[in-house]
């Protein structure tokens, strides 16, 4: 399959922003920089952030095994979501295919770009129906979400792999709770499949919602484009400087994840002693979908004790469900009390 022709022709054809920076590296020595507007009086933040992210890439790519021209950073995987959107729709006139239920914003972006939107449900027990994705034709791209939220499973590798090779569009595989899984990244596997993109974010096991940052991981081919459209100056200097100080803690990073994982677990099994808890959903993630007796009642009840919950009752297959995000030991046995306390 070749990438380009899948990419839109006015971007095909896009002569991308440049800035006077792009080729300073070339002369040595201290510079004057008078190129860009800038205030000249030094308070730390007077100058635009590096527009390419280069030590942060360069982090990146050593603790990943990926090299730093398959990475492109984002606002969020949000802004790297749009921008594949972007790169290969024909508004008012493609079509994206989601996996309900599932995250949001694909369904969102989608309409934001003029994109019809074919939704193949997932099963009831959550798994894909990979035969009737495949039978669609002409999709640009699919969205695939593993582990999915909001029902916290990881699909059958073997599944995924089977939509990887038959796709005949961008596969998009969301891995933004992949720290919580034990199933592997697929980060290792894809110079193996030109149309896979894969997305990973600093907002989950990373703790860093605040920053906005989003990885995408593609072929050079993919990157390269998705370089061309992104706002020049994208992620901030706080931002990249934020990043690099928390990859330089990976061991904390690490142990929040086991901590989270092992609070999961004793969610998982005392919700499950909860009289008007009819189930909860083995999850890889850091939350549980949980299914209830009268989630809009137990939802309510719940913001009345001071516990905010996400209500997923209306999602397709999540009738009567609430996901619960774990928290920390003590909220989690404040959730746990206030739940049991509830008539
Ligand atoms: N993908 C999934 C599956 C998510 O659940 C979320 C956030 N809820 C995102 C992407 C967005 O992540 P970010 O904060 O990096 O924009």
């Amino acid at each position: 399959m070749n990438i380009l022709n899948l990419v839109r022709d006015n971007i095909k054809a896009l002569k991308p922003y440049t800035s006077a920076r792009d080729e300073y590296q070339q002369i040595n020595g201290e510079m004057v920089f008078l190129d860009a507007n800038e205030n000249p009086f030094n308070n730390g933040m007077n100058r635009y952030p590096d527009p390419k992210q280069e030590l942060l890439k360069a982090e990146l790519s050593k603790i990943k095994q990926v090299a730093p021209e398959n990475i492109l950073l984002g606002n969020g995987s949000d802004e790297a979501l749009d921008l594949i959107l972007r790169a290969f729709c024909e508004p008012n006139k493609d079509k994206v295919i989601t996996l309900p239920p599932t995250y949001g914003m694909y369904q969102v972006l989608a309409n934001i770009n003029a994109l019809e939107v074919v939704e193949v449900p997932l099963t009831a027990s959550f798994n894909l129906q990979v035969s009737k994705i495949l039978k669609i034709s002409n999709a640009k791209v699919l969205f695939l979400c593993s582990p999915n939220n909001p029902t916290g499973n990881s699909f059958n590798p073997l599944d995924m792999e089977r939509l990887l090779r038959a796709f005949q569009g961008i596969v998009v595989l969301d891995e933004a709770y992949i720290d919580f899984s034990e199933q592997k990244s697929w980060l290792q596997r894809l110079e193996e499949f030109p149309n896979l993109v894969i997305t990973q974010t600093f907002s989950k096991a990373f703790g860093l919602a605040g920053i906005r940052l989003g990885i995408c991981y593609a072929s050079k081919d993919i990157v390269s484009i998705l370089n061309n459209i992104k706002p020049p100056y994208n992620i901030n200097t706080l931002t990249q400087s934020a990043a690099l100080k928390r990859l330089k803690n990976l061991t904390e990073i690490a142990s929040e994840i086991e901590l989270i994982k092992s609070e999961r677990a004793l969610l998982t099994s005392t919700l499950k002693t909860i009289q008007f808890i009819s189930k909860v959903y083995p999850s890889q993630a850091n939350f549980l979908l949980v299914k209830m007796d009268d989630a809009q009642m137990r939802y309510k009840q719940l913001v009345e004790k001071g516990i905010v919950v996400r209500n997923r009752s209306t999602q397709f297959g999540c009738e009567n469900c609430l996901r619960l995000t774990v928290g920390t030991p003590k909220e989690n046995q404040n959730l746990i009390n206030t739940l049991k306390d509830l008539q």
